[in-house]
């Protein structure tokens, strides 16, 4: 049965206990609104630990100026069955009294990774994300914690902060989980109109575009590029925020001849809507299925 928790007390209490039966402790952080990615993550989590333990928390200090704090889409109890149902084991949905108290100083800069792609739109983003996932490993502990690859640059960002500051934690990846007809799984894909939505599936037409490009002998990192913004480019309300082809640990963009396991990496606005999606160039990805 599924236990809703909202206070960090009680979290460590009932963590305490389960700790203390040598139970194994998986744990997926998410902002809520949760669709089938999130889902696919829960059942990672699984594969790994005895319990479950997923958080919602819509974390204020990852959102910029004039960004979709206020109005990022929420629905708690529609959350809360669908976890219930995907076998979670506790719901830890905290408030920003206890996450933020007030006259907190303390916050977590992983500097260059979170300098690249998504941080030079949103400078302070990766601070705030690292901040909170730095405090919620604290208080759950967990063995394995399981992100999407969606927010590659996120799962990179995670993962070198486990590295530097020495987090007892596992880090898995998650495949992107995507629609019908290609587009990644999003609580923002809400915002789109049916017309939108229409024009949001250039990002995966775009990506699969270039592994057809490079399965097909074409390796030159400025070509390939090209591809993806002149298929972009074809749709009126589409706007790119940036196309880079990097490499896959560093981030750093690939110059001169790509190897299979770069990946190409799209931010582009639809309408006010900012969508984000990754691919490696050769391998297996979700864009195939
Ligand atoms: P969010 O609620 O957007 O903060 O996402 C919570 C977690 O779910 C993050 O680790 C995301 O990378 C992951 N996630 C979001 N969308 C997808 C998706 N389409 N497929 C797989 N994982 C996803």
């Amino acid at each position: 049965m599924l236990v809703l928790v909202r206070s960090v007390d009680e979290l460590r209490t009932t963590l305490q206990m389960w700790r203390s039966h040598g139970l194994r402790i998986g744990f997926v952080p998410t902002m809520g609104y949760l669709h089938e990615g999130h889902l696919s993550l829960l059942s990672m989590a699984r594969n790994h630990a005895d319990r479950v333990v997923v958080s919602i928390y819509v974390n204020p200090t990852q959102f910029g100026p004039g960004e979709d704090l206020d109005r990022y889409p929420r629905d708690l109890e529609g959350d809360r069955q669908k976890i219930e149902q995907a076998g979670a084991d506790l719901l830890f949905v905290p408030t920003t009294q206890e996450m933020y108290p007030a006259g907190a100083q303390t916050y977590i800069q992983v500097r260059e990774l979170s300098l690249l792609l998504c941080g030079v739109d949103r400078p302070t983003h990766f601070q705030g994300v690292a901040t909170v996932v730095a405090k919620l490993f604290h208080l759950v502990q967990p063995d394995v914690a399981v992100f999407g690859e969606k927010d590659y640059q996120q799962l990179q960002i995670i993962r070198q902060m486990v590295r530097d500051l020495m987090f007892p934690v596992k880090i898995v990846g998650g495949e992107i989980v995507r629609e019908p007809d290609g587009l990644a799984m999003s609580s923002r894909n809400a915002y789109l109109t049916p017309a939108q939505r229409q024009t949001a599936s250039c990002l995966s037409a775009a990506l699969r575009l270039v592994r057809w490009a490079f399965a097909s002998g074409e390796t030159n990192a400025e070509t390939l590029l090209r591809l993806a913004t002149h298929r972009i480019g074809q749709e009126p309300d589409a706007q790119i925020q940036y196309i880079e082809l990097c490499e896959p640990d560093t981030l750093l963009a690939v110059q001169g001849a790509a190897k299979p396991e770069d990946r190409m990496f799209l931010a582009v606005k639809v309408g006010s809507t900012r969508l984000i999606d990754n691919a490696p160039l050769m391998g297996n990805s979700t864009l195939d299925g």
